[in-house]
């Protein structure tokens, strides 16, 4: 038995076995080689077991976001049978009597680099798919099947690091908990742990070399132990806090139903935060009032080309039609920093976090901000949407906002295609935005406070260092501050204003975020009803 200590991100306990993800490097090596019929059999059967992964990412990505989505998937599978891809990697080990990998990989670049030259968008497009199509072939060659993030049973992920983009891949029911080596506390990592409602430590010294797929473990998320080939004893214990966690939930479960009002009589909105149609269950399950923040922007990372109109029209529609009249408030591309997406090309930066992200890019690249707009306004017709704007920092970009907004307005009138007027409010995120929110107030219908980022740039603390977790203080009184300036604001113009941050969850706070006058809190569906308890019980 083995004990070692991580900090827990999210609170829980997890009992089970490990899956040690290695992420390998690709340099591929030039080996020359004896047995050419061999190396084609190798290619044969590393594209069967390719066919086979696209298949099931196929079937997921259909339940998850669509059949329009999940389409590129039997592209892929399509391009792998081309025949003049085929014939080319045929070509290079034969000629050249080198290895499989090696023959994919450079077929792979010269084929890529070819679409990549073509006039034709679409054409150019395919360039990143052949990518893609190679890199799995030769991660198959080289024995690293899916990238080991399809997993067959549910599994205590063991990582280095996690990115958003590796983390959403995952299938959510096959996940126990997360333990990581590095990440930081706010990571976006981090907040989709707490969303998916998983134990997670972070932070952990381990050796990945070391270790084994397949160990059995402890992931404690009170204590922040992971223990690995827990005795006898530990594993009681452990099964025996899991038993009250269950039943602690289960106690939760009987406010389902009940409002959110203080004994006084005091009201308050408790939303929830998603970042997929797929997350959707767990809103409803939780008996949030409504969705206070929709992170549109994993619809747009862990893939290869932005999403089209029509893919996220449906996953738009899909939630405000499951959410069944119940408000859903959708911010717009929220990308860059750790949200990354390379077929953007946003390229390395000195400062991520105060670099090209969120609204500039939607304001410099319009055409990428309008096809997202036309998606949410058809979508309106569903249900009872709202859409707020990210980094907000001026009047001027709300007000370019507002003109983007009415040209894309007048698209849809042009083409008959119906629309209703929605809400449309701003992410208070930046000092500047808190300092002018009087002004804000009068343009916009409502506030959502972004803690996270508020807090990153009021404490000039990057959330995603490390190093800095211990000086992140969203208790600090400057933040505290800003929000109570940000809902007086708000009142003072006759709008709303909610807190959409992870400190919105934080129950130490939730009676001061109550006496503030905060209308509305929106917070990772598995601590609604934690909320309502402790609103039910205050003065
Ligand atoms: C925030 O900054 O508080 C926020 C809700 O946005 P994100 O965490 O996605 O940056
Ligand atoms: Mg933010």
């Amino acid at each position: 038995m083995e004990t070692l200590i991580g900090k827990a991100v999210y609170k829980g306990i997890a009992l089970g076995k490990i899956a040690v993800l290695r992420k390998t490097e690709n340099v591929v090596k030039r080996v020359k080689i004896d047995d050419v019929a061999a190396e084609l059999q190798r290619v044969e059967s590393a594209k069967a077991q390719a066919i086979e992964q696209l298949g099931k990412l196929y079937d997921k990505a259909v339940k998850e976001v669509g059949e329009a989505s999940a389409a590129i998937f039997e592209v892929h599978q399509m391009m792998l049978e081309d025949l003049d891809f085929n014939e080319a990697i045929e070509n290079v080990i034969r000629t050249q009597e080198v290895n499989a990998e090696y023959a994919v990989a450079s077929t792979g670049d010269s084929f890529s680099e070819m679409f990549a030259s073509m006039d034709d968008d679409y054409m150019k497009a395919r360039a990143v798919d052949i990518k893609d199509i190679s890199e799995r072939l030769v991660q198959n060659l080289a024995g690293n099947g899916d990238n080991g993030l399809d997993f067959t049973e549910p599994v205590i992920v063991v990582a280095d690091d996690l990115t958003p983009s590796e983390t959403v891949q995952m299938d959510k029911e096959k996940i126990l908990a997360f333990v990581t080596v590095h990440g930081s506390t706010n990571s976006h990592t981090a907040i989709l742990a707490r969303m998916m409602n998983i134990p997670a430590l972070i932070g952990v010294e381990m050796k990945l070399e070391d270790m084994q797929t397949g160990t059995e473990a402890v992931v404690d998320g009170f204590t922040g132990e992971f223990i690995l080939c827990p005795e006898e004893e530990v594993k009681a214990k452990a099964q025996k806090k899991l038993d009250e966690e269950n039943e602690k939930r289960n106690l939760l479960l009987e406010l389902k139903g009940k409002e959110n009002i203080t004994l006084s009589g005091k009201k308050i909105e408790l939303y929830a935060n998603i970042g997929s149609a797929a997350d959707v269950g767990y809103v409803l399950e939780n008996d949030a009032g409504g969705i206070g923040l929709f992170r549109s922007e994993f619809l747009y990372i862990g893939r290869n080309e932005l999403p089209s109109e029509e893919e996220q029209f449906q996953a738009y529609k899909q939630v405000a039609q499951n959410m069944a009249g119940k408000k859903v408030i959708i911010r717009t591309l929220d990308i860059g920093a750790d949200k990354q997406a390379d077929y953007l090309n946003l390229g390395k930066e000195e400062n991520p976090a105060l670099g090209y992200r969120a609204i500039r890019i939607c304001l410099t690249q319009t055409e990428i901000f309008k096809t997202q707009l036309r998606a949410i306004f058809r979508a309106s017709n569903y249900g009872q949407i709202a859409i707020m704007y990210p980094m907000i920092t001026s009047v001027e970009e709300v007000k370019k906002i507002q003109e983007i907004v009415q040209e894309v307005k007048k698209e849809l009138r042009d083409c008959e295609i119906p629309y209703k007027d929605v809400e449309e409010g701003i992410m208070i995120e930046t000092p500047a935005a808190v300092m002018i929110s009087d002004e804000l107030a009068e343009l916009v219908d409502f506030f959502s406070i972004g803690t996270n980022d508020l807090t990153q740039y009021t404490l000039a603390i990057d959330r995603q260092n490390e190093k800095l977790d211990a000086f992140y203080n969203p208790h600090h009184k400057a933040v505290l501050k800003m929000i109570q300036m940000v809902v007086d604001n708000a009142h003072k113009a006759g709008k709303w204003a909610g807190i959409c941050g992870e400190l919105g969850a934080d129950l130490e706070l939730t009676e001061t975020f109550v006496r503030m006058g905060v209308d509305e809190l929106s917070v990772a569906p598995s601590m609604i009803l934690k909320l309502r308890k402790i609103v039910r019980e205050m003065e």
